[in-house]
C-alpha cells in the first residue's frame, strides 16, 4: 500500500499519512528535530513511512499522559514531516525529521497498526509588504540582543537565520527556540497568517529580554559581592606574605589595642591567657565571620571587668555611726545592728590578718545582712550610707520576678545574643571587685524550669564558693569574696530556706506619723531640693502642709509617696520660679488643693458610730500595717456559711473555728439553741480585690460573728487581732508594731490584744501608746466583754 495517496472521495487536496501523537513538545515547519519514540505504534508509523516516502505527520497530544490517544486527544493542527535519519535501539527509535507544512487532521482512517490519518495542508497567508520587512528585522535584532544577553540557541541555526530567511520560517524557527508552554507553541501553529505570527514572536521575545535583563541584574549584584570579598582576601593573605618576607608580621590596629587593654585589665593570669587565645582567634578569623562579633564582645566583657581594682576598705565605726547617722532619722536599732554588724566584720578582718582564726573558722565566713520591711522605710537608703561609711561603691540589682537560673549566672556564649548575669552585670557598673552589693527583693524569686535561681545566688552569696564564682557566659571564674552582699525582702517567708540561713536579718518596721514628719522636715525636702533645681530660700513649705500629706495623701508604712507629693509640690513651685512669676513661694495649707489636688483619705477610717455585725480587725501585710472590716450578714436559709472577699485557706479556717466557738457557747451567749440552723451566715471582707490570709484574723470574725447573732453593737472605737482556738483560747500574733501604727492612723482608740503580746509593746513609740487603751485577753469571753455592748 502506498502510505501516501490522494483520497479520490475527499477534495483533492487531502492526503492520507501515518499520524504519530507526540506526548510533549511541537515539531514546526521549517525546522529540524529528533525526536524519540518508544510506543508501539509510533515506531510501527516511523518503520513504514521511513521504508516507504519517509512523509509523516506529527500532532502534539492535548495531555502528555494519555497512552493510547484517539482523535479527540489530539490537537487538530500538526506538522507534515520528512524522517531524514532513522537510529534504532532495541525498543526505541530516534529519528531526525524535517517539518514541511502544517496540516489540518480531518480523519483518522485506521488504527492499527498505526494511526493513519487523512489530512490537508494549510496554506500560509502571506504577502510582502513593508511592514512585514519592518517585523523580520526587528525580530532578528532582538534575537540578536538575546543570544548576547545569554539566550542559549544553536549556533548554525542562529547563523542560518542571521544570514536572512523568510518571514515564515523565521517566525516558525524562533516559535520552536522560545522559551514557553506547548500549549502556545501549538497555539502559534496554528495561526496561518503569517504576519500575526510575526508579531506574537516578537511579543514573545520582548518578554524573554526582559526575564534576562532581571536575570543579569541579579547575577551582577551577586558577582560583585563576591568580587569584593575575595578581593579582599587576596589582598589580605598577599599583605600577610608580604610582611612575613619582610618579618615584619604586623598586626590589625585593633588588635594591638585590645592586646594593651587585656594587659592593662591586670586579670589573672589564667583568665590574661583565655583572653589572649581569644584575640588570637580573633586576628585569625576572616572579617566578615559574623563570630567575630561575638568575640569582641566578649573580650570587652573581660577587659571591663574590675578584676584587681578595689577601693580601700577602712572601717571606721565612728565614721560609719556619723554617717548613718546624718543620712537618716530615727531606726535606732537598725543603726545599732549595722554597726555591730560592721565592727565584727572588723574584728575579722584584723584577726585574719594577724592569721589568729583558725581555717575553719575563717570558711564561716560573715553572714550576709538582710534588710527586711516594708516599701519605702529606708533599707535601700541604709545600704547606700553603709556603702559611703566604708568608702566602697555601691550597686543595686532587683531580683523581683527573676526565674531563670541565667539571669543569676548569664547563657552560655553559644546562645545568641548571649550575656553575662546580673551579678556580673552589677560588679562591672560598680567598677571594682569590693563594691557594697545590693540584691533587692530578694523574697521575689521564682522558681520553674528553666533552673532554680536561689541556687545560682547561693552560690555567689557563699563566702565558700564566691572567690571562684563561675558565670556561664564569662566561662572564668570571678572573685566575688571581697564584695558587701547586702540583701533586702518585704517578707521572710517566701525566701527559700537554704537562703535564709545565710541571712542576718535586720527587721524595718512602718514609721509612725511623727518619724513620717521628721523625716520629710529633715532629710526628704532638703534632698529634693537640689534635684528639682531650687535654693532653700526660694521654698517654705509649712509644716501643717507636711502634716496633711501624711494624713490625707499618703497611706504607707515607709515615705516613698510621701516623698513623691512633696517633690510635686517642688516641681510645681519650680516652674513658677522659671516662669519669673515669683523669686520665693511659701506653700501654706490653703494653696495644697491646688498643688495636690483634692485629697485622697479621711482621715479616720474606723466606723461613725457603733453597728452590729462589723468588727475592725488589724492585719499586717507586705507594705506594713493595715486595718480590715469584717462584716457579718444573717438571713433566713439552712445553716450555711458563705465566705467572700478573697480569704485564704488559714482565714476560711479561722471563719469556721469561730462559728463552732459561738455554737458550742449558745447558751452562755443568749442566743437559741438551733437559731443557726435556720439561717445562713455570710461572712465578707471588703476590698475583695485583695488577697487576705493569715490566722490573726480570729478575734475579730468571732466577735463579728457573736455581734451578729446576739444583736449586740460593736464598739467603733475598738480595733483587734489574735489568733483563736477552738476553745476559745486567744494566741499570740506578729507584726504588733505595725499594727498599732496603722490603728493609730485610723483614728481607733481602744485595742484588743492578746495576752502574750503584751511584752511586745516596747517596740511602740511612747507618743502612739499613750492615745490608746489596750485591752490584754485570754479569752474570747474576755474580747466580747470589751469589744461588745
Ligand atoms: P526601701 O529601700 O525600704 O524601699 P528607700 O531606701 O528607697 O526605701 O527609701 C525611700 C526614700 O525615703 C529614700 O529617699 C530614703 O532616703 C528616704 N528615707 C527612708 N527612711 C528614711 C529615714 N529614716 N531618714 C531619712 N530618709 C529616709
Amino acid at each position: 500500500m502506498a502510505i501516501l495517496l490522494r483520497d479520490s472521495r475527499r477534495a483533492s487536496d487531502t492526503k492520507v499519512a501515518p499520524l504519530v501523537p507526540l506526548r510533549t513538545g511541537v515539531v514546526l515547519p521549517h525546522t529540524e528535530a529528533i525526536l524519540t519514540f518508544g510506543r508501539e505504534k509510533s515506531t510501527a508509523a516511523i518503520n513504514a513511512a521511513f521504508s516507504s516516502n519517509r512523509l509523516i505527520c506529527f500532532v502534539t497530544q492535548k495531555n502528555p499522559s494519555t497512552a493510547d490517544p484517539t482523535i479527540d486527544d489530539l490537537y487538530r493542527v500538526g506538522t507534515l514531516c520528512t524522517i531524514q535519519r532513522t537510529l534504532k535501539t532495541d525498543d526505541e527509535i530516534n529519528a531526525l525529521v524535517k517539518g514541511i507544512a502544517r496540516v489540518r487532521i480531518e480523519d483518522i482512517r485506521s488504527k492499527s497498526p498505526f494511526l493513519l490519518a487523512t489530512i490537508s495542508e494549510i496554506p500560509e497567508i502571506t504577502e510582502a509588504s513593508d511592514e512585514i520587512t519592518a517585523l523580520t528585522k526587528h525580530i532578528s535584532e532582538v534575537l540578536k540582543k538575546a543570544v548576547n544577553m545569554g539566550k542559549p540557541i544553536d549556533f548554525l541555526v542562529f547563523m542560518r537565520l542571521m544570514s536572512g530567511v523568510s518571514p515564515q520560517e523565521l517566525a516558525d524557527q524562533i516559535t520552536s527556540l522560545l522559551d514557553i508552554k506547548d500549549s502556545e507553541k501549538q497555539r502559534l501553529l496554528e495561526v496561518a497568517e503569517v504576519k500575526k505570527r510575526l508579531q506574537r514572536v516578537d511579543n514573545y521575545l520582548s518578554r524573554e529580554i526582559k526575564v534576562l535583563e532581571i536575570e543579569n541584574s541579579i547575577k551582577l549584584k551577586t558577582q560583585k559581592k563576591f568580587d569584593k570579598s575575595m578581593r579582599e582576601t587576596v589582598l589580605r593573605e598577599r599583605m600577610k606574605t608580604i610582611q612575613k618576607e619582610l618579618g615584619e608580621e604586623e598586626e590589625d590596629k585593633e588588635i594591638i589595642e585590645l592586646k594593651e587593654k587585656i594587659k592593662l585589665a591586670k586579670m589573672p593570669d589564667e583568665i590574661e591567657k583565655k583572653a589572649l587565645k581569644e584575640l588570637d582567634r580573633l586576628a585569625k578569623m576572616h572579617i566578615y565571620n559574623p563570630e567575630s562579633g561575638y568575640i569582641r564582645t566578649y573580650l570587652d566583657w573581660l577587659i571591663d571587668m574590675p578584676w584587681s581594682v578595689k577601693t580601700a576598705n577602712n572601717v571606721s565605726i565612728e565614721n560609719a555611726k556619723k554617717i548613718l547617722e546624718n543620712d537618716h532619722y530615727g531606726l535606732d536599732e537598725v543603726k545599732e545592728r549595722v554597726l555591730e554588724y560592721l565592727a565584727v566584720m572588723k574584728l575579722k578582718k584584723i584577726a585574719h590578718k594577724n592569721k589568729k582564726i583558725k581555717k575553719q573558722e575563717k570558711m564561716v565566713g560573715p553572714t550576709i545582712l538582710c534588710f527586711v520591711g516594708p516599701p519605702g522605710v529606708g533599707k535601700t537608703s541604709i545600704g547606700r550610707s553603709i556603702a559611703r561609711a566604708l568608702g566602697r561603691k555601691f550597686v543595686k540589682i532587683s531580683l523581683g520576678g527573676i526565674r531563670d537560673e541565667a539571669e543569676i549566672r548569664g547563657h552560655r556564649r553559644t546562645y545568641v545574643g548571649a550575656l553575662p548575669g546580673r551579678i556580673i552585670q552589677g560588679i562591672k557598673n560598680a567598677g571594682t571587685k569590693n563594691p557594697v552589693f545590693m540584691l533587692d527583693e530578694i523574697d521575689k524569686l521564682g522558681v520553674d524550669f528553666r533552673g532554680d535561681p536561689s541556687s545560682a545566688l547561693l552560690e555567689a552569696l557563699d563566702p565558700e564558693q564566691n572567690s571562684e564564682f563561675s558565670d556561664h557566659y564569662l566561662e572564668v571564674a570571678f572573685d566575688l569574696s571581697e564584695v558587701m552582699f547586702i540583701t533586702t525582702a518585704n517578707v521572710l517567708d517566701t525566701i527559700p530556706p537554704a537562703l535564709q540561713d545565710r541571712l542576718e536579718v535586720i527587721r524595718f518596721s512602718g514609721y509612725t506619723f511623727d518619724e513620717k514628719f521628721n523625716i520629710a522636715k529633715r532629710f526628704l525636702i532638703d534632698k529634693n531640693l537640689l534635684a528639682n533645681g531650687l535654693k532653700k530660700t526660694q521654698i517654705k513649705i509649712e509644716d501643717t502642709v507636711l502634716e496633711r500629706i501624711i494624713e490625707r495623701y499618703t497611706r504607707e508604712a515607709g515615705v516613698r509617696n510621701l516623698e513623691r507629693e512633696s517633690s510635686k509640690i517642688m516641681r510645681k513651685v519650680a516652674t513658677k520660679i522659671a516662669q519669673g512669676k515669683k523669686k520665693k513661694v511659701k506653700v501654706g495649707l490653703k494653696d495644697l488643693d491646688g498643688y495636690l489636688g483634692p485629697t485622697k483619705f479621711s482621715k479616720t477610717i474606723a466606723e461613725k458610730k457603733d453597728v452590729v455585725g462589723v468588727v475592725t480587725g488589724l492585719a499586717w501585710t507586705q507594705s506594713g500595717g493595715e486595718i480590715l472590716f469584717i462584716e457579718v450578714a444573717l438571713m433566713p436559709g439552712k445553716g450555711r456559711l458563705i465566705l467572700t472577699g478573697q480569704l485564704g485557706e488559714v482565714m476560711r479556717e479561722s471563719c469556721k473555728a469561730a462559728l463552732s466557738y459561738i455554737r458550742s457557747h449558745w447558751e452562755k451567749l443568749g442566743i437559741g439553741k438551733d437559731s443557726t440552723q435556720k439561717l445562713d451566715i455570710h461572712v465578707h471582707v471588703p476590698e475583695g480585690a485583695v488577697p487576705k490570709d493569715g490566722p490573726s484574723a480570729g478575734v475579730a470574725i468571732a466577735t463579728a460573728l457573736a455581734s451578729a447573732l446576739t444583736k449586740r453593737k460593736v464598739k467603733r472605737a475598738v480595733g483587734m487581732t489574735g489568733e483563736i482556738t477552738l476553745r476559745g483560747r486567744v494566741l499570740a500574733i506578729g507584726g504588733l508594731k505595725e499594727k498599732v501604727i496603722a490603728a493609730h492612723q485610723a483614728g481607733l482608740r481602744q485595742i484588743i490584744l492578746p495576752k502574750d503580746n503584751k511584752k511586745d509593746l516596747v517596740k511602740v513609740p511612747e507618743k502612739i501608746k499613750k492615745a490608746f487603751k489596750f485591752s490584754f485577753v485570754n479569752s474570747l469571753n474576755d474580747v466580747f466583754k470589751t469589744a461588745l455592748r
